[in-house]
């Protein structure tokens, strides 16, 4: 055994092989000197505790193997992936992927300093949400608006700042979890705010509503349930009817409507989703949304309304915990100026272009691929196939939207495992598995993705099994 060991090669050996000093002119000394240290201790102890003989690799295999092992781990952990899942907003995959608008917005704030809370006429403190507003408000139809980290924050940030200590009413068919954490009676005890149920999980009606109204109200909510339906034998008051009860009783109404779409998508075939302007229109008080689902912008989320609230929102300590920083706003400012025509957001908004690619281009495109795909050693049949993919991000899963696959049968191994092997290759390509073969949907798979997405494959045949034990 200590003859074993004694017959590994030092660090500063191994340093001096051509394959680490490749490594070194890649990444630097410090990250290969201790990566080589960490492979020897892990070798080390592989061989004293094996049960069995190990073979040492000679000294180029073990060069090799850990100039291998560095570059892996030296990857970023965070990296971009092919989404060949066909869900749109996949929640894992980082939602929305960005407009270039978008993405040279934030490469030109981020280079420097910029005018984050500073007026320039002025060279007064002004407000960050400055940079995003009037286009909020043009868009939307809003008076007024604040950004902070996330939807789920909006909520948070809202019911605190207007109902902390008083009676919020929602109906109880409203009261939804989404995404695990999310779960709008915990959301509402954590704002301070109390939940006052009314109606039933199928039933509510506006007299519910009216019944509950009392001196310690602060609000009337409405909640989208994203990612659900309740079919038969259903009931639930208009949003223009629970705006007019509240204006007879002045109690503003919240619209939580989720997903934020700015424009109609019943033209993609999604269908029920509420649309901001038109929730804005019919006179909610203060509407929330996420950033980064229908509207296709960064993670963000979005309150719009009347000046007076939206003031006090924004004046709530817990704003400063949530606000967000320049990167989102620029990213934010540049999606929406997109919108201020729709046929260019049609065009540039990534998520919208997506869902308007015509079905006879994706077709197109699997029969050309997979042909070649099929050619390759890892792939022993690939076939273009009709299927649905899904809007995602806390939709709901019925809204199926048309899209070509290409189904992949690996030669060998199973089917989970070669999803892995795909997952892992360069770029990482995530798909979906369904009746026993990988489906890569091309509703999702940005046109230019396509010779990755070959390549990856490619190069599975000519690689030996990814090492998986260290
Ligand atoms: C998605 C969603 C949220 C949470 O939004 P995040 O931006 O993910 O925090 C809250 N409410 C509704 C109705 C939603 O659909």
């Amino acid at each position: 055994m200590s003859n074993l060991l004694r017959n590994i090669p030092s660090v500063n050996e191994l340093l001096e092989s051509p394959q680490l000093r490749t490594v070194v002119k890649k990444l630097n000394r410090g990250a290969v000197v201790s990566g080589v240290r960490d492979f020897l201790t892990n070798f080390r102890e592989e061989i004293q505790t094996a049960v069995s003989d190990v073979n040492i690799p000679t000294a180029t295999e073990l060069a090799d193997q850990i100039a291998d092992w560095i570059i892996q781990t030296e990857q970023p952990k965070l990296r971009p992936v092919i989404n060949a899942t066909g869900v749109l907003l996949h929640t894992g995959l980082g939602r929305a992927p960005l407009a270039e608008e978008a993405r040279n917005a934030i490469a030109t704030v981020a280079d420097g300093y910029a005018n984050l809370e500073v007026n320039l006429e002025s060279g007064a403190r002004s407000q960050r949400v400055d940079a995003v507003e009037k286009l909020l408000c043009q868009t939307t139809g809003a008076e007024a608006a604040a950004v902070v980290n996330n939807n789920a924050g909006a909520t948070l940030l809202v019911l605190a700042a207007i109902a902390a200590g008083r009676k919020v009413i929602v109906s109880r068919g409203q009261l939804v979890e989404i995404g695990g954490s999310f779960r709008l009676p915990e959301v509402m005890a954590q704002s301070g705010a109390i939940l006052a149920e009314v109606g039933t999980t199928n039933k509510t009606h506006l007299e519910d509503f009216e019944a509950a109204i009392g001196e310690d109200c602060a609000a009337m909510m409405r909640v989208h349930p994203s990612n659900f339906v309740i079919e038969g034998f259903t009931a639930t008051p208009s949003l223009e009817a629970l705006v007019a009860l509240g204006h007879k009783h002045n109690i503003p109404v919240i619209d939580d409507v989720g997903s934020g779409a700015l424009i109609d998508f019943a033209k993609y075939g999604v269908t029920g989703e509420p649309i901001v302007p038109a929730s804005i229109k019919t006179g909610a008080d203060l509407v929330l949304f996420s950033g980064d689902k229908l509207l296709g912008g960064p993670q963000c989320g979005i309150i719009v309304g009347r000046k007076a609230l939206i003031k006090q929102v924004a004046t709530h300590p817990l704003m400063r915990a949530f606000r967000v920083d320049k990167v989102t706003l620029a990213a934010l400012a540049a999606t929406l100026r997109l919108y201020q025509e729709q046929e260019i957001a049609e065009e540039r908004v990534p998520l919208l272009s997506l869902l308007s690619t015509p079905i006879e281009n994706l077709k197109n495109r699997a029969e050309r691929l997979a042909p070649q795909l099929a050619a390759l050693p890892s792939i022993q049949s690939a076939e273009p196939i009709q299927d649905h993919s899904f809007l995602g991000g806390g939709s709901v899963p019925s809204q199926k939207i048309p899209t070509y696959c290409v189904a992949l049968t690996p030669t060998e191994g199973s089917i989970d495992q070669f999803a892995q092997k795909l997952r892992l290759s360069s770029p990482a390509i995530f798909g979906r598995v369904k009746q026993n073969r990988l489906m890569l949907d091309l509703r999702t798979v940005f046109p230019r993705q396509d010779t990755g997405l070959m390549s990856a494959v490619r190069a599975l045949g000519s690689q030996p099994e990814p090492e998986q034990e260290k």
